[in-house]
């Protein structure tokens, strides 16, 4: 990661913009253009986390947003004087990573991605639509008839948490819910619903947190999200045996056509998975 600064352009900006959106600035667009709202997010980013506020983002704005968690892909934490302790949690991190299941790297990535705007598009129906300056979208067309639907997730009644749903009804995609429903029903049998503490969302009509011109796979009713309190936008996901980690849910959901926001090549979303493929289930 070099030094950016207002006028700066390129990855290493856009990278920076999603760490600020996981930071909860959601006015940042990831542009890749360091502008006005860019800069005024970074200067109160480091001014509320005791760095100098001259929305400069150097060595010591990289470093506390690892700390934070965000996992830059072109970021090699060398501790600065006076940071020693940060550079020795960076450096246990690392270990962990060479360790079985135990790093932030597994599970691996399986061997496709989740969908762009125009695959969803063509996979799941074309979504008329328009939206206002904040961001808000309404739906044209009859799309949401011809293809959401109520299914009923049973095991959503013996998570940790009880609501979100109305005795396990969830709304879904119509081509992608009964790959929803037996992937549920093989993190049952697989043992693993204790590791799910929240539920949160499936279907609903918004862009892509941050974007005010990319629709979310959630708008296509393909999409969820879970343990949604300890993996935060934006942040590693937590690594396994950690408190709301979910990576051992991935393998599973992988097979069962899903994509999982870690593995996400930027913004990493932790909580989130999505239809990627339609898997037909005997
Ligand atoms: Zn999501």
């Amino acid at each position: 990661m070099k030094v950016i600064k207002h006028g700066s352009i390129g990855d290493d900006v856009e990278e920076w913009q999603y760490f600020l959106m996981g930071e909860q600035y959601y006015i940042v667009e990831g542009t890749g253009v360091f502008d006005d709202i860019t800069h005024a997010a970074t200067v109160d980013f480091q001014r509320r986390n005791g760095l100098k506020p001259d929305g400069v983002v150097g060595k010591h704005s990289y470093l506390k947003a690892n700390f934070l968690g965000f996992d830059f892909s072109d970021f090699n934490p060398i501790p600065a004087k006076g940071e020693k302790k940060e550079g020795k949690k960076a450096k246990k991190k690392q270990s962990d990573a060479n360790v079985d299941m135990s790093g932030k790297h597994w599970p691996p990535e399986p061997n496709f991605k989740g969908p762009s705007p125009a695959l969803a598009q063509e996979m799941f129906g074309k979504i008329k639509y328009k939206s206002d300056r904040k961001g808000q979208v309404t739906l044209l067309n009859n799309w949401e008839k011809k293809n959401i639907i109520t299914i009923n997730i049973p095991q959503l009644n013996k998570i940790g948490q009880r609501w979100g749903h109305k005795n396990g009804d969830i709304l879904f995609h119509k081509l992608a819910a009964p790959q929803m429903i037996a992937l549920w029903q093989a993190w049952e049998d697989a043992g693993l619903l204790p590791l799910i503490t929240d539920w949160c969302c499936t279907y609903s009509m918004r862009f892509v947190r941050g974007s005010k011109t990319r629709l979310s796979n959630h708008a296509y009713g393909t999409a969820f999200d879970i343990n949604i309190r300890s993996n935060a936008l934006g942040k590693t996901p937590p690594v396994v045996g950690k408190p709301g980690s979910l990576r051992k849910l991935v393998p599973l959901a992988n097979e069962f056509g899903f994509y999982w926001g870690g593995h996400f090549p930027r913004r990493k979303d932790g909580m989130h998975f999505e239809v990627a493929k339609i898997i037909r289930i005997a």
